[in-house]
């Protein structure tokens, strides 16, 4: 069993409030990421699920069992940190063993556990080798080693990947992934890279500012973001906000009116933000729906071009296929997809239905 959770965490830090009644359920066996920008209370949360940190308010609960005054110890838990902290003269073969000779391990079991544990992560070679002679994303390979080979009841990982290069942390995030399913353990993963989250999170929960937002698959928080903050926060370019209103069967914004999409229950007058995705968007095809707009600027990526439009006072950022061209200053029409499109009180940032 590995399941863990805590309810109603609350810590100040001085004048600071890094945590206000965070309450989340982490199920046996998830790849759960807690999601959310510098600051807002992601590694205060893990440290509070190790141990580490007396809380002000709250509970923390391993399968089942009210934890919160055991000593990190006692909780049987692995953290895996940015910094690989090996021990620098040691080998990676005794760097890895370290856990269970402390454990008083025979040898036999942990040559058959550092093996099981190398070959999984692919570090077989480097196991003679000490850290000064092996490259970040090996280190950070051996680090990883030594914590799963515990077996513990569950892994917290702080930013494990935030050290490495581009092209290694996009291997790693699918490593991790596949080391999380042969093993079938929890991991608890912080991370405020979102693109980490979606690639590998069967659940995120998504924080700002001590709070939770929004917990879900990464597809719930992606298609149906709980407020206008999570919708702006996930998502890559990011969500376009239009200040309209809805009007009998149109909304109606700066210089523009859409048909009303068929399943918002907003009243008329009613101050509304409508979110628009990029991939939502097109100014290559005409459909029914539009909005006047200029082009403003293009984006070349490669694979696709994101053309920034201007409608009104505001830019919207839209999807496009990379042999699009265009001058600034140029008229168009953006066509939006209504039925994708994402409703929010402008006053309180709720989506609505
Ligand atoms: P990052 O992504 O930058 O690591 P985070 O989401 O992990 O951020 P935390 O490290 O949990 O955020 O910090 C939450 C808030 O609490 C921040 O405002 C931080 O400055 C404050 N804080 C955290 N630890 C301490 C401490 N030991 N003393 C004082 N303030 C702290």
């Amino acid at each position: 069993m590995g399941t863990v959770a805590v309810h109603g965490l609350c810590k100040s830090f001085g004048k600071v409030q890094a945590l206000d009644g965070v309450t989340l359920d982490v199920p046996d066996g998830s790849f759960f990421v807690v999601l959310g920008p510098s600051g807002a209370g992601k590694t205060t949360t893990l440290r509070a699920i190790a141990g580490l940190e007396k809380l002000d308010a709250g509970s923390v609960h391993l399968d089942g069992r009210d934890a919160t005054g055991d000593a990190p110890a006692a909780r049987d838990l692995a953290m895996v940190f940015q910094s690989y902290a090996l021990y620098p003269r040691r080998t990676a073969y005794e760097n890895i063993a370290s856990p269970l000779r402390a454990r008083r391990c025979s040898s036999s079991e942990i040559a058959a556990a550092v093996e099981q544990m190398s070959s999984l992560l692919h570090i077989e070679r480097l196991l003679q080798r000490r850290p000064a002679q092996m490259s970040g994303g090996e280190m950070q390979r051996v680090a990883l080693a030594r914590a799963l080979v515990r077996r513990p009841r569950a892994f917290l990982m702080d930013e494990p990947l935030t050290n490495l290069d581009l092209k290694l942390r996009v291997e790693m995030r699918t490593e991790l992934t596949r080391i999380h399913r042969s093993l079938g353990a929890t991991f608890v993963y912080v991370t405020n890279d979102q693109v980490e989250a979606m690639s590998m999170a069967d659940r995120v929960a998504v924080l700002k500012e001590g709070k939770v937002q929004q917990v879900g698959t990464p597809t719930e928080v992606y298609e149906r973001p709980a407020n206008q903050w999570v919708a702006g926060f996930v998502g890559s370019p990011r969500i376009s906000l239009l200040a309209c209103r809805a009007e009998g069967d149109r909304l109606v914004g700066e210089g523009w009116t859409l048909p009303r999409p068929r399943w918002t229950t907003a009243e008329d007058g009613r101050p509304l933000l409508l979110g628009l995705r990029a991939e939502d968007l097109s100014v290559e095809q005409r459909g029914d729906a539009s909005l006047p707009g200029e082009l403003y600027g293009l984006e070349p990526l490669g694979d696709r071009t994101v053309v920034d439009v201007r409608v009104g006072t505001e830019i919207l950022k839209v999807k496009a296929r990379p042999t699009v061209t265009g001058t600034p200053g140029e008229r168009l029409h953006v066509t939006v997809d209504l039925d994708r499109a994402h409703l929010f009180d402008a006053g309180t940032g709720l989506a609505l239905s």
